[in-house]
């Protein structure tokens, strides 16, 4: 069923994320009755405490400069500034990324006032929009489609813990311990999160988080870790024919827009949700710029997720070793691995030339001809057994959990069955 829209019409939006807040709010401030429905009990509830990364390198112009430009207040959620970045490489060197500027803003998702999800659910609510939550709405009756991820293509799965040590991030790409992905370390003013992220699909993935906790545990000695819960969740990455199907809109990960190589989706959320408005006050086409503005990077994200796939360790190192070069010569750590997420002709021939075969079609996606990245198989090289260090480490979790502490794989349908089945949730 088409929706239909006039200029009197209320918007009901699925999903008070990132992107269905950022739309709500501009659509609200314009003076349009603004409805936003959410199976969840708040925003931010798909993740607990999880700390994410807004990358800053992608695009020519800082994303808080974009931020204020579409009306955003940057002080309504916490954001810590990273211009140094810990590159941990497969064979455990470990080097510094460094830049003038800022390479990361480090935002915690979830409920607490702090996190990005309140602050753009206060942005919304000051401009007017109405917020129902567990609130279920059929996706024929919304204007715009923002619930987040459908399907899998891949996983993360994270230590939240309290430590004594300085803040800090460090990113490591290990294919045993990340495998196809890669693994990263956060500390913010006493708290830490170590996670990792599956882009092939495991049994007992939570051997993968066990050991890459024993991995920062024996480099960063300080660590002084003592956990506190385990959160996780899954990617949906997919290309839509249409991203605007009988005048409904699919922003943020509903229509698939994140980085298909690293997972990278926020900037993305709010700037489609930006976008679904501006075409609703009749500023802008949709369709056209989603091609135009975000498209040219997630094809991208497609080819450079398409030779990641192909590559491990050997690859990692030497990748590690350019950047570092890289750096030396240009002066900033950000010239290199911008330059990986810019669009390029030759990674636009890739993307056609790949994509047919890479990507399943969705027999859900009620004709918008939505190609999903699938989880991929597990390879040989990732069956190993656990070190010492490792089982001690699960141990340890067991008697945490045992004693109360908590895990939250993001509670949908879905990504519960890929937990369960891979035994990421031992019970
Ligand atoms: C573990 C993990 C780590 C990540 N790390 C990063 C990172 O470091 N940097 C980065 O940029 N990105 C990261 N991402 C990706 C990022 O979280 C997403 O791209 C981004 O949140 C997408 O925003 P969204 O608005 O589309 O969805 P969300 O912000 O997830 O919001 C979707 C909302 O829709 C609701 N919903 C779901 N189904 C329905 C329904 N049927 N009806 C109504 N509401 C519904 C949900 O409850 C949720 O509130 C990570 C993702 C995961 C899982």
């Amino acid at each position: 069923m088409a929706v239909q829209s006039n200029q009197q019409d209320a918007v009901h939006i699925m999903g008070a994320g990132l992107s269905g807040l950022a739309a709500a709010t501009l659509l609200a401030r314009a003076g349009r009755e603004v409805h936003v429905h959410d199976i969840r009990a708040d925003s931010g509830a798909r993740f607990d405490g999880d700390f994410q990364a807004l990358e800053n390198w992608s695009m020519g112009v800082d994303f808080f400069d974009q931020l204020k430009e579409w009306g955003f207040d940057t002080n309504e959620f916490k954001a810590t500034e990273f211009s140094v970045v810990d590159l941990i490489h497969p064979d455990d060197e470990i080097t510094q990324a460094t830049t003038n500027g800022v390479a990361y803003r480090i935002v915690e998702r979830g409920t607490s006032e702090h996190t990005i999800d309140q602050g753009f659910k206060r942005m919304a609510i000051e401009a007017g929009a109405q917020l129902h939550y567990k609130s279920r709405m059929k996706e024929e009756d919304c204007t715009i489609i923002a619930c987040g991820p459908k399907g899998t293509s891949a996983v993360a799965y994270g230590e939240i813990f309290e430590t004594d040590h300085p803040n800090h991030i460090g990113f490591q790409l290990n294919d045993k311990l990340a495998p196809g992905a890669y693994s990263y370390l956060i500390i913010i003013d006493g708290v830490g999160l170590i996670c990792t992220c599956l882009w092939r699909k495991q049994r007992k993935s939570d051997r993968f988080l066990n050991e890459t906790i024993a991995w920062y545990e024996a480099h960063y000695p300080n660590l002084n870790r003592r956990p506190i819960k385990r959160v996780g969740g899954k990617g949906d990455f997919t290309i839509n024919h249409r991203y605007k199907q009988d005048g409904r809109y699919y922003v943020g990960e509903s229509g698939g827009l994140q980085d298909f190589m690293w997972g990278f989706g926020m900037r993305m959320a709010v700037w489609s949700g930006v976008l679904a408005a501006r075409d609703i006050l009749g500023d802008g086409d949709y369709e056209h710029d989603v091609r135009k503005q975000l498209m040219p990077y997630v094809r991208t994200s497609v080819s450079n997720r398409w030779l990641m796939n192909r590559v491990g360790d050997r690859t990692f190192k030497r990748m590690c070793k350019k950047w570092m070069t890289n750096q030396r010569k240009k002066g900033d750590g950000l010239v290199w691995i911008g330059k990986l997420f810019q669009p390029s002709a030759m990674k636009s021939l890739l993307y056609r030339l790949v994509s047919p075969f890479m990507l399943t079609k969705d027999p859900k996606s009620m004709g918008r001809g939505v190609r999903r990245m699938p989880f991929r198989k597990a390879l040989k090289r990732d069956h190993w057994e656990p070190s010492d260090d490792a089982k001690a480490v699960g141990a340890q979790w067991d008697r945490i959990r045992r004693g109360g502490g908590q895990i939250s794989f993001a509670n949908d349908a879905e990504s519960d069955s890929v937990a369960q089945e891979d035994g990421a949730i031992s019970s």
